[in-house]
């Protein structure tokens, strides 16, 4: 693999100059929805970054904090290495990390007569097929249950940024305007996680808004499994339980741009839910609408390109001031991607950051000032 490095350089990366460690490097970390916070804990795992979060919006206030959230991978093909590299994480974070708000749940999801199961369960592993009745058709309904992470985002987000903070990493409050006010304050890199906000940073038109809206209603009876169905116009209507409270979703409006629920969208919703509960359990399901804790809206940073909404740009360019990462674009499945994304920035950059190294040092070792041998930072791993 070859990369054009800061001098024009072109360096090819071979097992030999592979040996060179990446240097001590002061990275920027743009954003703290899910991406921004998991990247820059992947980096700090990784070895001796020294990494500075900016943000522009409070956590409570990015798109993030209003997810669902429960593992749901749209594309098996394209994001299959980001899907296998979260699940790894998120299955160590269920089973170590007990304050995370991430557990290991089962997901009960209906499919659409002739839908096949979708190819990203292979992926997850443990599939189980079936044929239920469908109260409200004649038809049984199919579908498949599987076990999957589960994230209470008002519990994982905070803990997320809690946990970043005592690795070291630095927040600064900030609107970025342009990535040269980064590398002025210091970084040597930048990982670009700014998710909606990448459509002014980097002038990139395939970001788009795709409004969600959900209920958060109390859990008076236990639930533990979430129940999904796929909808005839292509919607989704899902139930996903946490200690505290029932997510009940979902809407997906791309280019909706507002901010806001609205009462019509909220009781079609709740109406759906109530519909899928009953016909799962076979018993009334009105207590779902009884205590309404909050209403949800926020705006998923959809990319889309040629019909798919989660077309993510994970690359790295080679700026004249050093190398941005861009990871944006997650629309949907930003927090199904976040680990196995936060993996990919990190080997971009070692591998950016060990070809600078080689070239360097045969610079240095052609003109007689001694080579450096640096210890190769330890592999991302997440404490048990
Ligand atoms: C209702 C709903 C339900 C969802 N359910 C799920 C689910 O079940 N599973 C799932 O995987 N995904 C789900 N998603 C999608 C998921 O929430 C998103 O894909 C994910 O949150 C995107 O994360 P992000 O970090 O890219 O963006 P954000 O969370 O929006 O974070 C962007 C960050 O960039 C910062 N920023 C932007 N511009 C600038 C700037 N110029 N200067 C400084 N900082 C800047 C912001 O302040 C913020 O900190 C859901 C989304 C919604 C809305």
């Amino acid at each position: 693999m070859s990369w054009s490095l800061w001098a024009g350089a072109r360096i090819t990366l071979t097992p030999a100059n592979r040996r060179y460690a990446p240097l001590l490097m002061k990275i920027g970390v743009i954003g703290t929805g899910v991406i921004g916070l998991s990247s820059a804990v992947a980096l700090r795992r990784h070895g001796n970054a020294d990494v500075t979060v900016y943000f522009r919006d409070d956590l409570a206030d990015t798109t993030s904090s209003r997810a669902g959230a429960v593992f749901t991978p749209f594309d098996a093909g394209e994001h299959a290495a980001w899907i296998s590299g979260s699940l790894r994480t998120f299955r160590v974070l269920a089973r170590t990390q007990r304050k995370s708000g991430v557990r290991i749940g089962t997901a009960h999801e209906y499919l659409a007569s002739n839908d096949p199961i979708p190819a990203w369960t292979s992926i997850v592993g443990g599939v189980r097929p079936f044929t239920r009745a469908w109260c409200s058709d004649a038809a049984p309904a199919h579908g498949f249950d599987i076990d999957v992470p589960m994230m209470d985002m008002r519990v994982y987000l905070a803990w997320l940024r809690a946990h970043a903070l005592e690795l070291g990493v630095r927040f600064v409050q900030r609107d970025v305007r342009s990535f040269a006010s980064v590398f002025q304050d210091g970084a040597e890199a930048i990982v670009n996680c700014a998710g909606l906000g990448a459509r002014e940073l980097c002038d990139d038109p395939f970001v788009r808004p795709m409004r969600g809206q959900l209920l958060h209603v109390a859990n008076t009876r236990g639930h533990t499994d979430a129940i999904a169905t796929l909808e005839p116009n292509g919607g989704i209507t899902y139930i996903y339980p946490f200690p505290d409270y029932i997510v009940l979703g979902g809407t997906y409006e791309l280019d909706q741009a507002r901010c806001e629920t609205d009462e019509a969208s909220l009781s079609d919703i709740l109406a759906r839910c109530q519909r899928l509960m009953a016909s799962h359990t076979g018993e009334n399901a009105d207590f779902l609408g009884a205590s309404v804790l909050r209403r949800v809206a926020g705006l998923r940073p959809a990319r889309v390109v040629n019909g798919c909404h989660e077309h993510v740009r994970l690359e790295i360019e080679i700026s004249s001031r050093g190398p941005i990462v861009h990871n944006y674009g997650h629309g949907r499945a930003g927090v199904t991607l976040s680990w196995g994304c936060a993996d990919a920035v990190v080997a971009l950059l070692d591998e950016a950051t060990n070809a600078g190294i080689a070239a360097q040092s045969a610079r240095e070792s052609e003109d007689g000032s001694p080579r450096r041998d640096l210890t190769p930072w330890p592999a991302p791993s997440v404490r048990g």
